[in-house]
């Protein structure tokens, strides 16, 4: 498998330090605000990085941060007249909830910032004492020249920096892009007891210490999109230099951006779409379908057109797993044959060669035209539902099949379901617990499962009727 590394500007054969394991740290949100849909793409990749690892065969272990203080933060709960606290609370909530209806898989852990400033002022204090941070005014600053490659990931030279910053003069620093490890708190800004007063950690030790903590010394894959390239994990690998000699990640993958009308989708552009608003317009799927028919470094423009497309792509997909009577035959046993092994070779050739999702999509195509191929005999067509299936979900995608291909069930059926749910929820309300759960086992021993929720009964196919079309 090869990776595109930042650090090296080269696809380079991936090894994980531990063989069969693989340590990813991808940076998280800043919790001011709901997400938009070009943070979504970045999310949504490296769920797709993570789902093919585990595909491949390797356990993975996936950190994403939360950053719950930040100057964001401060100037949002001033602007919604709520504390800092419940801002990240309030955004924290959404963001798991945003990220959930994208079909992202949680991390393994979310460590958040608020959780980490012991252990930040303890790295903090390790690096003045050292010679590579000092203190001004209550402020403390990393020297960027106290490590001998400063730069080494975005390819920028300290002397240039020094022309490029000038324009921004804090007399304070030593050198222009000195960058911020502490920050003094100003009058009413949350603020935590330090060797140098109070105030709170900068945004780039956040990371260094949590992966650290999560993931030890040294871990296999650091990703963000682009522009995190400079300053953050550039000033990561500094911190990580300066305490440990080791760059902390050996892998640094950086997503390109989704744009609108060629510019970067950004909060402080003011031209971006909220997660949530398109998901209420378009189906995750169809999103994912969106990022992942572009290569991932490739940027791409957000358009409506596009996604309008990709969601007629999924559908067929889920037309060619209808006509082939998908759920009755999933559970059945089968061998592939050469053509669908050859098929898997095929996704797994473009995956390996830096997650080439666009030609991964292009096999999908091929599996689901097979399938629906009225001339292939039926055990064929099946065996090409399996692949189809099989390498959709390595991608993130068929996470509901059940839900999906209920429609399957002519309208008359589903028609009668609910009329059984609704005889049942009448028996409750009689204290007819009998009937009621007699009409949850019989409709169970057809293949159709109910569920009780608080917002009233559900139900699912667990596997095809053999009365039902
Ligand atoms: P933020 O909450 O701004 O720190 O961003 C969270 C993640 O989204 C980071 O990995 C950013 O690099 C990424 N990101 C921000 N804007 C875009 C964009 N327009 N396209 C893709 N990724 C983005
Ligand atoms: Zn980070």
């Amino acid at each position: 498998m090869k990776i595109y590394n930042t650090l090296t500007r080269t696809k380079e054969e991936f090894t994980p330090i531990t063989p069969g394991t693989v340590k990813m740290y991808v940076c998280g949100p800043t919790v001011y605000n709901y997400f938009h849909i070009g943070n979504a793409r970045t999310f949504l990749f490296f769920d797709v990085v993570r789902r093919y690892l585990q595909y491949a065969g390797y356990t993975v272990t996936y950190i994403q941060n939360l950053t719950d203080i930040d100057d964001k933060l401060i100037n949002q709960s001033i602007a919604e007249g709520i504390p800092v606290a419940d801002i990240a609370k309030k955004y924290i909530a959404a963001f798991f909830q945003d990220a959930a209806a994208l079909g992202i898989q949680p991390a393994d852990q979310n460590p958040r910032a608020t959780e980490y400033i012991g252990k930040m002022i303890g790295l903090i204090k390790k690096m003045e004492a050292d010679g590579y941070a000092y203190e001004a005014n209550g402020d403390v600053y990393f020297s960027v020249e106290s490590i001998a490659d400063y730069g080494a990931l975005s390819g920028k030279k300290v002397e240039d920096l020094q022309v490029g910053a000038r324009v921004e003069a804090n007399t304070q620093k030593r050198h222009p892009a000195d960058f911020t490890l502490w920050k003094a708190a100003k009058p009413g800004e949350p603020k935590w007891k330090s060797p140098w007063g109070e105030g709170r950690p900068g945004w780039h030790t956040e990371c260094v210490v949590m992966s650290r903590d999560l993931l030890g010394e040294q871990f296999d894959i650091h990703a963000g999109a682009i522009d995190l390239i400079f300053p953050h994990h550039e000033n990561e690998i500094a911190q990580a230099k300066a305490t440990t000699g080791l760059n902390h990640a050996r892998y640094w993958m950086h997503g390109g951006f989704l744009n609108i009308e060629g510019e970067k989708m950004s909060k402080s552009l003011d031209n971006f779409f909220l997660a949530r608003d398109i998901l209420k317009q378009y189906d995750a799927e169809a999103i994912r379908f969106f990022f992942l028919s572009k290569h991932y470094r490739s940027p791409i423009d957000f358009s409506r057109e596009i996604i309008h497309e990709s969601a007629q792509a999924v559908k067929n997909f889920y037309s060619a797993l209808e006509d082939i009577d998908y759920l009755g035959i999933r559970d059945a046993a089968y061998t592939l044959d050469a053509v669908q092994l050859e098929l898997r070779e095929q996704f797994t050739t473009a995956m390996d060669d830096d997650f080439n999702t666009a030609r991964a999509i292009a096999v999908l195509f091929d599996a689901a035209k097979q399938a629906k191929n009225q001339s292939n005999p039926v055990e064929s067509r099946q065996k090409f539902a399996h692949i189809l299936v099989e390498m959709g979900r390595a991608l993130g995608f068929f996470g509901n099949l059940d839900e999906k291909l209920k429609t399957n069930l002519n309208e008359t059926a589903e028609q009668l379901i609910q009329l059984f749910i609704t005889y049942r929820t009448e028996a409750k309300k009689q204290k007819n617990w009998a009937m009621a759960d007699r009409i949850r086992d019989d409709l169970k021993k057809l293949g159709i499962q109910l569920k009780d929720t608080p917002n009233g009964t559900e139900w699912k196919v667990e596997k095809q009727a053999d009365f039902l079309p």
